[in-house]
């Protein structure tokens, strides 16, 4: 069984119509990386697959569970993916701690103590153990955004969504956020990566995605849809970013 299967999915806002028709699935401990030019509908997609966009048509299916399904436990469903934003989203009240124990003492129910074991374990794994005290505000934005991927994995979630996490960032900072994001996909994550870092996207990702006006125009192995495209917009929308 699929980790995630997507259905003839439909978004429309008002009358823009923009998701136009998504099939699609992502395997347990695959790394999907989905490019396209901007306004395509890749974070549409992404926030569908989570129910952050309630889609007009169409299913998603997480292990099997119908998550647009009216009778479905959403927050369940929901508790199993994780999510990183191009803006970190830190609560800057909060030290770096707090912001990756609080979802867990609060919807997971876990003790102080193990969420902080979690935690730190989970800080460590980004390379962030020596900021648990510091705030959000003290770091810099490939820390805070390696602090956003701590707090999600704290979640112990089935999959991780990524949308464009490198790209509020200082051409300096990417590396060390990709270096983190490649390293969870070795340890076999599932990962689905809206992403422009097409080095990136060609060294880790099992399939890329290429999506233009709201539909997947090809997708493949990344020596495929990167390396040598078989649709004309995929080939000019390469010519661009590469
Ligand atoms: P991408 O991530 O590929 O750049 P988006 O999914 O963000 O594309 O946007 C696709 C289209 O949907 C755009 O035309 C955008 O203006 C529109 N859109 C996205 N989110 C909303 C929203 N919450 N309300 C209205 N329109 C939206
Ligand atoms: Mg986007």
């Amino acid at each position: 069984m699929a980790l995630v299967e997507i259905k003839n999915l439909h978004k429309s806002f008002g009358s823009n119509h923009v998701l136009r028709g998504i099939d699609f699935t992502v395997e347990q401990g695959e790394v999907v990386c989905i490019i396209g030019p901007s306004g395509s509908g890749k974070s549409t997609l992404l926030r569908c697959a989570n129910l952050l966009e309630v889609p007009q048509e169409g299913q998603v299916f997480v292990r099997g569970e119908d998550i647009t399904d009216r009778d479905c436990h959403l927050d369940a469903a929901r508790q199993q993916i994780g999510m990183v934003f191009q803006q970190f989203n830190l609560f800057p009240h909060l030290s770096v701690l707090a912001n990756c124990t609080i979802a867990q003492t609060t919807v997971l129910k876990r003790s102080k103590a193990e969420a902080e074991k979690v935690a730190r374990a989970n800080l460590d794994r980004v390379g962030l153990n020596d900021k648990v005290t510091a705030y959000p505000m003290q770091l810099s934005g490939g820390q805070q955004q390696r602090v956003a991927i701590a707090r999600a994995l704290s979640m112990d979630p089935a999959l991780m969504l990524f949308d464009e996490p490198t790209s509020a960032l200082d051409p300096e900072l990417v590396g060390d956020v990709l270096t983190v994001m490649r390293k969870l996909a070795l340890d076999g994550m599932t990962m689905l990566v809206v992403t422009h870092e097409m080095a990136f996207a060609r060294e880790v990702a099992d399939r890329v995605v290429f999506m233009d006006g709201g539909v997947i125009v090809e997708q493949g192995p990344p020596s495929e849809v990167i390396g040598n495209p078989k649709e004309e917009r995929t080939r000019t929308f390469l010519r661009r970013v590469l």
